[in-house]
């Protein structure tokens, strides 16, 4: 019971990041996972993002990766983490997203704040 309640407030106080440009084969997610540790106490497995088309999540994944992480550790995360020979650009829940579809800024491709999607 403890241990549960543990878990869930620990799930609360995590967010997501977002590793980019990291390639898809030749780098394990170990990796990935051992490099953010060094910044940050990290909640979940690192797990690879799958690319949007046309506002849909489709099953091809591109090399991007994200973990949850405490969300208490956000300052320390650098911008850009070195990952092997690789240098991975960190996206943070506050960073301004674009959208894919109108390329205007501050929502997601599949808001319907999005114009494209009165169309
Ligand atoms: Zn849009």
């Amino acid at each position: 019971m403890a241990l549960r309640s543990e878990y869930r407030s620990a799930q609360k106080k995590s967010v997501k990041i977002t590793l980019k440009y990291l390639p898809l084969h030749s780098m394990g997610n170990e990796d990935v996972l051992e490099s953010v540790k060094e910044y940050c106490k990290v909640w979940s497995m690192v797990n690879y993002s799958n690319n949007w088309y046309n506002g849909h999540i489709t099953n091809i994944c591109n090399g991007d990766r994200f973990v949850y992480i405490a969300a208490s550790d956000l300052d320390k995360v650098p911008d850009q983490i070195n990952i092997g020979e690789y240098r991975a650009r960190i996206f943070r829940p506050n960073a301004i997203t674009t959208c894919k579809q109108c390329q205007k800024e501050g929502h997601c491709s599949n808001d319907d704040s999005c114009p494209t999607r009165a169309l």
